[in-house]
């Protein structure tokens, strides 16, 4: 059985905040933190002592804990490289395809730009688990504040890549709203009908739409699926490149 384990908690509207513990070493890492009260709320009820923080990108949502905590726990921060905007309390920079070891696990870096410049996600191949940010979330992806769709769909196409039973953790609920755009681009996916009534019965039930795995997301997710024959045939876009088809779903979701 793998020693590690993951608790994720909510924090201001609709953010996820995400805490990995080695039950062998104790170390405990925490993926962002915009609520420094939230996070520390979180190790207080897990009991877990935080000695690692681990950055995505520079938004305010997923930044604004992270002096506070370190200066609570002593823990050292990994995050990106001030490609968009300085993070206050990063003492290690990462950028793409680094690697470092968290509890003897292979941490790898991988910069997937788009939704920001700087955007850095997490993953650890042995155990399959990805910490995606703001890149891609349950049916969606991160709106492009930064870069253009071509830089996010070669990003998407980095992720999509690793193996489909990998676990993905996303920074945000948003799951309903991705599920009812996604029909009005695939509604003839069965995959999607079906996932679309089972987000909502979790979501009625106050239940997290987060985690998800790979494959679900390539089964349903609109923004991974640009090659589909149907949703280009349903765009009239058969003969456009996927990265054009993706900028067209990107498009329609902005205005949706
Ligand atoms: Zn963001
Ligand atoms: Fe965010």
């Amino acid at each position: 059985m793998s020693p590690l384990s993951v608790h994720q908690y909510t924090y201001l509207s609709d953010n996820y905040g995400v805490l990995l513990h080695c039950a062998k070493t104790g170390e405990t890492t925490c993926i962002d933190s915009g609520d420094a009260t939230a996070t520390l709320n979180a190790l207080k009820k897990t009991g877990w002592n935080l000695t690692n923080i681990w950055v995505t990108h520079h938004h305010a949502d997923h930044t604004d804990g992270v002096l506070e905590i370190k200066q609570a726990t002593g823990a050292t921060v990994t995050g990106p490289e001030p490609l968009s905007a300085p993070i206050q309390g990063v003492d290690k920079t990462v950028s793409d395809n680094d690697t470092f070891t968290f509890a003897g696990f292979t941490v790898r870096a991988m910069h997937t730009p788009g939704h920001t410049k700087d955007m850095i996600n997490y993953y650890i191949e042995e155990e399959g688990l990805l910490f995606a940010g703001d890149t891609l979330f349950t049916m969606g992806c991160g709106r492009l504040f930064e870069s253009d769709a071509n830089t996010m769909h070669k990003s998407l196409s980095k992720l999509t890549a690793l193996p489909e039973n990998t676990i993905v953790y996303s920074s945000h609920e948003y799951t309903l709203a991705n599920a009812k755009f996604a029909l009005s681009v695939d509604s003839e996916n069965p995959d999607l009908q079906a996932r679309f009534q089972h987000v909502e019965t979790l979501r009625a039930n106050g239940e997290a739409t987060v985690p998800s795995s790979l494959k679900e997301e390539m089964a349903t997710n609109p923004f991974l699926r640009a090659s589909d024959n149907r949703i280009r045939a349903f765009l009239n876009m058969s003969d456009a490149t996927d990265a054009e088809v993706f900028a067209e779903i990107r498009k329609r979701k902005d205005n949706f």
